[in-house]
């Protein structure tokens, strides 16, 4: 492109940034982001993206962002357009800080620390994630920006090569969306999921993308006809809204269709209704609304979700129903005022902007608090860490009250165990039980929305490795575990004097090296976890004797010595050669060895990668893999590019789940499609009948992916049959 045009792009593009916060930036700070962009510019300027832009393009487009869809100020956007000079330009901190002040330097500061997020080969990502909330607590601009900063590399992420696009778009699923989520980033949580979606299942998206289009016309007349009476009745008692029809995300149609094994046509028009009102008597008209939706159309009672009394943790407010239609199909209508709406849309930032110092800021604070007290004792496990946090991001809340009345919110399925440690972590350690409205309870007791619970405790109480096994909470599991942690190091002391007796007695030297070649030997990984289990005499010590040894040193004889952190090449070059159906990587070396990861089974046809393990090595998993998000986001390093070399003749095992009606009949025409029109074996046939209702498991050989789907294809057919689906 010539030069005159980019430039005027980049002009273009920079007058989009100012007018993101045309409403909320005065003249003198107008200039301080002019200074930002020319800086940036001149900064960048001999750096181009993969897809060839220039470089300017990234930092002005997540300053776009920062500014028209998380509606943060002039700050945040000064750090937007700078946040990638300090790493890959010769800008540095200081130079910032001499310009911008203090505030806009710790916040560039935090975003560099987190960045390297194409390069993960000498940390996990999990480091990466630590280090970013602990950036939280100093200022939550820092994940808003980073999260702006991920979002346009997710919509620009078609020009990165394939191995890194599933890297990213698996990772961006794993922990940014859930991070949106948690933030009340409605709306960029949503384009996350549907971006990484896109990138991880392409052909899935497509096709689902297609089918809506096509049934858009049905969709929206069915929309039409429900909201009719609705809207004709509040133009008449005079209220001002906008009405929206959103229809379930293609991640979350595409899920529900694996999940239930049913088809597309029966769930697309699972849609939600909004009216958005303007109104400044907020709770009072969204329950007037509610009473006239209410008066069409039924409600499931089950189905009503007060956010308007009792808001989110992440702030959201909304009054939802689910009604039924007069097709028979239920419609989730959601209820709320034009503030709610940016709310929801906008999360975090957009009550900054409403200026409400309110109850949800401080629920929000003592999130943040919680994960920080977390983070900051923690130093090991980030991974284990990482994955309760995740789930505890996406988990619903209930509501419960302390004996003073106050209100408490929990995720949904915690236990009263769960609430003493919310409450304070020394008031979990010591609980002995809990009086839920009034009545004695267990600690294992799941609270419901409305409990009132009052925590009894005890002096002498110590946490007890068994409640591990019903608490819910991250910050529960983690308080629990640390104090058994230095109970177990307090019974290791002891198991330590006893090895080392042992090892007098075989007079074998108590040095660093052997005692790692004697952990090596039991298969141990920790020195504390080895004395614990020799302290309770779950070590057969006499073993040791078996370890070669001279004049006191120990040594093992050749492949065992070797460190598990076998670079990734002598792993490889150490399998052998396998049956050749999988091309690992380029393929330039066909010696390798693989096995199918036994978690999903893995067909010709499926889209697969290769994932070398510690001990075992390399496993071949389906891309669709339940735990191919997680290995790829935590351990991308490990992830080899994986594809079949098909080869016809050979069978690969899988098995098919389904549901029925009891019919005669049912059983055989099954068999003989497997059997005589497919001609493929089976290996084994279950059946459970139960009310008139069967559910059968086959498990059979099948050549490749195309065969499998025409079978299921043909046993969907079958009268009677409900539904098919694959064993995942
Ligand atoms: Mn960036």
């Amino acid at each position: 492109m010539d030069e005159v045009l980019e430039n005027k792009m980049i002009l273009n593009a920079y007058r989009g940034v100012l007018r993101s916060i045309k409403s909320r930036r005065s003249k003198e700070e107008t200039k301080i982001i002019r200074k930002a962009f020319n800086l940036a510019v001149n900064a960048h300027r001999n750096d181009r993206r993969k897809s060839g832009e220039p470089y300017i393009f990234h930092p002005l487009a997540v300053a776009r962002i920062c500014g028209d869809e998380i509606g943060l100020g002039t700050i945040s956007i000064v750090c937007a357009l700078m946040h990638d000079t300090v790493e890959d330009t010769t800008i540095t901190l200081s130079d910032i800080e001499k310009i911008f002040g203090h505030k806009v330097k710790s916040i560039i500061d935090g975003l560099t620390k987190i960045s390297g997020e194409f390069d993960f080969s000498s940390s996990s990502q999990a480091e990466n994630f630590k280090k970013m909330f602990l950036t939280i607590p100093d200022d939550v601009r820092v994940i808003l920006i980073k999260l702006a900063d991920r979002l346009h590399n997710m919509r620009t992420l078609d020009s990165m090569k394939e191995s890194k696009k599933l890297k990213i778009a698996s990772e961006t699923s794993y922990l940014y969306a859930p991070l949106a989520h948690r933030l009340g980033l409605f709306s960029i949580k949503t384009e996350l999921e549907d971006l990484s979606f896109k990138f991880t299942y392409p052909k899935e998206y497509s096709s689902i993308t297609k089918k809506l289009q096509k049934t858009k016309a049905v969709r929206e007349r069915f929309i039409q006809k429900f909201s009719l009476p609705i809207k004709k009745e509040l133009d008449k008692q005079g209220f001002k809204y906008q009405l929206k029809a959103r229809t379930k995300g293609i991640p979350s149609i595409y899920r529900k269709t694996q999940e239930k094994g049913v088809d597309f046509e029966e769930i697309f028009d699972v849609f939600a209704l909004r009216i958005i009102l303007d109104s400044k008597d907020e709770k009072a008209d969204c329950w007037k609304i509610y009473s006239i939706v209410t008066d069409f159309y039924i409600p499931n009672p089950e189905r009503l979700r007060d956010w308007i009394s009792y808001p989110k943790q992440n702030g959201y407010e909304s009054l939802h129903t689910t009604v039924m239609s007069p097709t028979g199909k239920w419609v989730e209508v959601q209820i709320r005022t034009e503030r709610m709406d940016e709310v929801a849309e906008k999360g975090l930032a957009a009550h900054w902007k409403y200026k409400e110092k309110t109850e949800n800021d401080t629920r929000l604070d003592k999130w943040i608090s919680d994960i920080r007290e977390i983070m900051e004792n923690r130093s090991r496990n980030t991974t284990e860490f990482l994955d309760e946090f995740k789930n505890n991001l996406y988990s619903d809340e209930i509501y419960v009250f302390t004996p003073k009345g106050d209100l408490f919110p929990l995720p949904l399925k915690s236990t009263a165990l769960d609430f003493a440690f919310s409450v304070h972590s020394d008031v979990g350690a010591k609980c002995i039980g809990a009086k839920v409205n009034s009545k004695l309870v267990p600690l294992s007791y799941v609270l419901k929305s409305g409990d009132q619970i009052e925590i009894l405790t005890s002096r002498s109480q110590i946490p007890k490795e068994g409640w591990l096994e019903f608490v819910i909470t991250s910050k529960a599991k983690y308080k629990i575990k640390q104090c058994l942690k230095e109970e177990r190091k307090e019974i290791a002391i002891n198991g330590k004097e006893i090895l080392n007796r042992k090892l007098k007695n075989l007079k074998i030297n108590i040095s660093e090296n052997n005692l790692k070649l004697i952990l090596k030997h039991y298969d141990f990984e920790e020195h504390t976890e080895f004395y614990y289990q020799i302290a309770n005499n779950n070590v057969d010590l006499g073993k040791i004797k078996k370890i070669n040894q001279k004049g006191g040193e120990l040594y093992i004889s050749s492949s065992i010595t070797k460190s598990i952190k076998e670079t990734f090449e002598s792993l490889v070059k150490k399998v052998k050669k396998g049956d050749d159906s999988i091309l690992i990587g380029d393929g330039a070396d066909p010696n390798l060895d693989y096995k199918l990861a036994p978690c999903c089974n893995p067909l010709p046809g499926d889209s697969v990668f290769g994932f070398i393990t510690i001990n075992d090595g390399i496993k071949i998993h389906r891309n669709n893999c339940p735990n191919a998000k997680e290995l790829r986001s935590n351990y991308s390093y490990r992830i080899l590019s994986a594809k079949w070399k098909i080869k016809l003749g050979d069978a690969f095992i899988t098995g098919l789940e389904f549901t029925g009606i009891d019919i005669l009949g049912v059983v055989k025409e099954l068999t003989t499609i497997i059997s005589e029109d497919e001609k493929t074996n089976m290996k084994s046939l279950n059946f459970d009948t139960n009310d008139g209702v069967f559910e059968g498991k086959i498990m059979l050989y099948v050549y490749d992916k195309t065969q499998l789907e025409k079978i299921i294809k043909k046993l969907r057919n079958i009268n009677g049959i409900e539904k098919v689906v694959r064993i995942e």
